[in-house]
């Protein structure tokens, strides 16, 4: 898509902190971040919201998921849960959805949000 901002991110026209990337997947840093680690994972493929996603887009959007988590450890929000039953680190991730939703960035994008008490 001519006019999207990641799409230009993933053609690399405009520069990113890139986390992780493959043929299919971009992750980098929020530029306005939200806590102490935020990034944005999305397919390279251009869909505009989730709301765009198909039936056939199912793998995809579960490598999204399967990618938060180990993205978030690497950026040291792993969860864990101990030996004694107790929880620790963790984060959210969310996918904004259309206006009512907050979306701005109409190319479909998951935030992973961590490193604080959210
Ligand atoms: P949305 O409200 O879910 O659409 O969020 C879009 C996100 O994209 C916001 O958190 C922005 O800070 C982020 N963002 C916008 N432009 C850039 C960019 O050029 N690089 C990295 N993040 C961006």
């Amino acid at each position: 898509m001519d006019n999207c901002i990641f799409c230009k991110i993933v053609a690399k026209q405009i520069p990113a902190t890139v986390l992780y990337e493959d043929d299919e997947l971009l992750a980098f840093n929020d530029i306005n971040p939200a806590a102490p680690v935020h990034f944005l994972i999305i397919p390279k493929k251009h869909l505009s919201s989730l709301a765009d996603a198909k039936a056939e887009d199912a793998v995809l959007l579960g490598k999204m998921l399967e990618l938060a988590p180990k993205l978030a450890a690497q950026q040291g929000c792993a969860y864990v849960e101990h030996a004694d039953g107790s929880k620790s680190g963790g984060f959210k991730t969310v996918v904004n959805t259309g206006p009512n939703g907050g979306q701005v960035v109409y190319h479909l994008h998951m935030h992973v949000i961590g490193g604080a008490k959210l």
